[in-house]
């Protein structure tokens, strides 16, 4: 056990590294935090050390000084895990990091151990991404396999044509076809697990977003009874397949005809989980501290129903208008500079847990 007083390293400094920083205060840790990016909001709240992944003197250093290593972000080089997990335990450890940073191995994964995901083709250029749609039923979304995320690196395809070229607007390397999934809704499953396997799970979320990127969160999902503990069962499987220790977040569309398909692995914090900060005994940041500290997970029972709003780009010069509306929590990420479509704070609203959430 890592009793509370000890050190935790996060790789990365964006802000689920700073809302893991300030949960891990509240239990009486500190954090030292590495991270490339000079105005990393992290870097506020904890330790720095401002340097690129490949300085190795940098993360020797960094090693020596905490006692456990976690990551808010899952593109750290599986090189400089290494060397950290040479030195000291690093949680979610370098191999769940090599599946989940790279779609094709994610889903080579979930389809080896069975688990269910959209039909899909690795693609390898123009031609095999113009030929492989027509089976995937005309209409698909091409992705790339690395570095994306807020719908960066992918193209929604309609016809053989645009996924010819969209292959080589996508830049290159292989890529991930895949099937449009004609969903539901999207529902999302934070689950933390701990090195001996003891595991807690926050009920589904049901997901909006737009233009690719996560507007809201409605938590709990309103979904049978029935498919959310199948949800929850599915997500902690993978988690223990993995071997994860930390967190899992497992994104996922219901089908119209009730099926679960996963669309996506991060085995860190995850931003359909901010509502757990409060709405839940112990929120997501929390749990992972408490996760790679092999303390005594939390209740991750909500004690309310929640609707969570990220404040994307401008919408942030809201927050007069925010902090002054009753039972509205705000969290603000202190990043300077407003891009459109960046992350750059949250609001949540809570409500009683029986009446439902109808949005
Ligand atoms: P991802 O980066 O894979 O999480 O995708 C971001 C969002 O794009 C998802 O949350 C969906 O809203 C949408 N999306 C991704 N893949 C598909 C798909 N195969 N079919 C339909 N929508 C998709």
């Amino acid at each position: 056990m890592i009793p509370p007083g000890a050190t935790l390293g996060i790789l990365g400094g964006g802000q689920l590294g700073r809302m893991t920083a300030l949960a891990a205060a509240r239990l009486g840790y500190s954090c030292h935090v590495f991270a490339p990016e000079p105005d990393s909001p992290a870097f506020a709240v904890a330790r720095a050390t401002c340097t690129s992944y490949e300085d190795q003197r940098a993360l020797e250093a960094f090693a020596a000084s905490v006692s456990v290593v976690t990551l808010e972000f899952e593109n750290v080089p599986v090189a400089a895990l290494e060397l950290l997990s040479r030195r000291v335990p690093v949680r979610p450890n370098a191999a769940v990091l090599a599946v989940t940073q790279d779609r094709l191995a994610e889903k080579r994964f979930l389809t080896k151990h069975r688990f269910p995901v959209a039909p899909h083709r690795e693609v390898r250029d123009p031609a095999e991404a113009r030929q492989a749609l027509p089976a995937l039923g005309g209409r698909g979304v091409l992705k790339t396999t690395r570095f994306g995320y807020d719908g960066r690196g992918q193209r929604i395809v309609e016809s053989p044509r645009e996924a010819e070229e969209a292959f080589a607007a996508l830049g290159i390397g292989p890529k991930v076809l895949e099937a449009f999934v004609d969903f539901e809704r999207e529902i999302s499953v934070v689950t933390a697990r701990r090195a001996d396997g003891a595991r807690a799970s926050y009920p589904p979320v049901e997901n909006r977003h737009e233009h690719h990127i996560l507007r809201t969160t409605l938590a709990p999902a309103s979904i049978a009874p029935s498919l959310a503990a199948e949800a929850v069962a599915l997500a902690e499987a993978v988690a223990r397949a993995l071997d994860v220790v930390g967190l899992l977040a497992v994104e996922m569309f219901v089908t119209r005809d009730g099926r679960l398909l996963i669309n996506e692995l991060a085995p860190r914090p995850h931003n359909s989980g901010h509502w757990t900060l409060d709405a839940c005994p112990v929120s997501q940041f929390e749990q992972l501290v408490r996760a790679v500290c092999d303390l005594p997970l939390g209740d991750p029972t909500p004690f309310a129903a929640a609707v969570m709003d990220n404040l994307l780009g401008e919408e942030v010069r809201a927050w007069p208008r925010l902090l002054a509306e009753p039972g509205a929590r705000v969290h603000l990420y202190g990043k300077h500079e407003i891009r459109p479509g960046r992350k750059m704070g949250h609001v949540t609203r809570i409500y009683p847990l029986e009446g439902g959430l109808r949005r």
